[in-house]
């Protein structure tokens, strides 16, 4: 029989976890598979340890995860995608707002062939004006800017396969945004619409200061452009070096240089090239910088989805190991 791996982050959800363990609980029971439920507590600081333990006592599925301190949604994901067994494995919040009663759907698309069934929130119409336009205004940004795609209004409920998992698991990267590495893995996947539920009580966890935490290492992880904002303006400015040159060429053809200040001409074309080979070389700089980048995040080359040979089939997914 497979096994579902469930995994939940929580941070001072005390309010919430009974309810939420309930309704997952009761979507999981009559699905035909083994299941197993990892809370992962990320530094709570109210009474949501206690009340974890209590449901793991009650409940052998049910494992508690415990961080010795809160280090952010997407390192507790981490955490929880680490200690997960199961062939596949769900990513969901634990405040309610992700439903349960879509795994079924989920595991079923799986089922069907796929490796990743990302989900995607449809307009949200308790979600408040602000977070509703920087999310949208953030998911422009990224895609103009990374190389990779982001499927707008992305949620991390989502599921994974276990080949897609250890894939994602190759990626050793420090700053971690796993709706742009889920994305970056590639493998089939399918996107799941769905109307985000209400917070079943308790306040967003995710500060202003978390949520531009989480943008930032979305932007400089996925995109080197702002690196490279130094070629384009060193090109700028060499541009309008040249049409100075050519606009006081110009003035000297048609003999009307009374009208140019005396050392305006030589001043502004020095001012206009010093900017463009200043910003030359820092783009430059910006190119090497990105190149080191790419480098020390050590993420694999290629990922491998799987093996075929004619007469065994097996999947594997290491690619640590590129070879030339
Ligand atoms: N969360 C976490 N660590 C944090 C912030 C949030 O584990 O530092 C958990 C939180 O308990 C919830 C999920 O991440 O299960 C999403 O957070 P929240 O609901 O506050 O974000 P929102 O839905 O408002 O974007
Ligand atoms: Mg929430």
């Amino acid at each position: 029989m497979k096994t579902v791996s469930i995994v939940a982050p929580v941070y001072n959800e005390e309010p919430v976890l009974t309810a939420f363990y309930q309704s997952l609980s009761a979507v999981l029971s009559p699905l035909p598979y083994q299941t197993e439920i990892i809370f992962v507590n990320d530094g709570s600081s109210d009474g949501s340890e206690e009340r974890l333990n209590r449901i793991a006592e009650s409940d052998r599925r049910v494992r508690a995860l415990h961080l010795s301190r809160n280090f952010g949604h997407q390192a507790a994901l981490c955490a929880g995608l680490d200690a997960a067994s199961g062939d596949y494995v769900v990513t969901l919040d634990s405040d309610g707002q992700h439903p349960p009663r879509l795994i079924p759907e989920m595991i079923a698309l799986a089922e069907s062939g796929y490796d990743v069934v990302q989900t995607q929130r449809l307009a949200d119409p308790t979600l408040g004006y602000f977070k509703r336009k920087t999310s949208e205004l953030f998911y422009r940004a990224l895609n103009r800017l990374a190389d990779t795609p982001s499927v707008p209004g992305g949620a991390d409920f989502r599921l994974l396969s276990r080949r897609a998992l250890d894939a994602l698991r190759s990626l050793p990267e420090f700053h971690r945004y796993l709706r742009g590495m889920v994305s970056w893995i590639g493998f089939r996947s399918v996107i799941l619409p769905f109307t985000p539920e209400k917070r079943i009580a308790g306040a967003s966890k995710y500060s202003f200061r978390k949520m531009l935490r989480l943008g930032s290492d979305a932007i400089f992880s996925f995109s080197l452009v702002p690196l490279y904002i130094g070629l384009s303006a060193g090109g700028l400015f060499l541009i309008l070096a040249i049409v100075e040159v050519v606009y006081v060429l110009s003035i000297w053809l048609s003999g009307n240089t009374d009208s140019l200040a005396p050392g305006w001409s030589s001043l502004m074309f020095m001012l206009l090239i010093v900017a463009a080979i200043l910003m030359f070389i820092l783009g430059f700089i910006g190119v090497y910088i990105g190149y080191i980048f790419q480098e020390v995040k050590h993420r694999p080359v290629y990922i491998v989805r799987e093996t075929f040979a004619k007469d065994n089939a097996s999947a594997s997914t290491s690619g640590k190991e590129p070879t030339p």
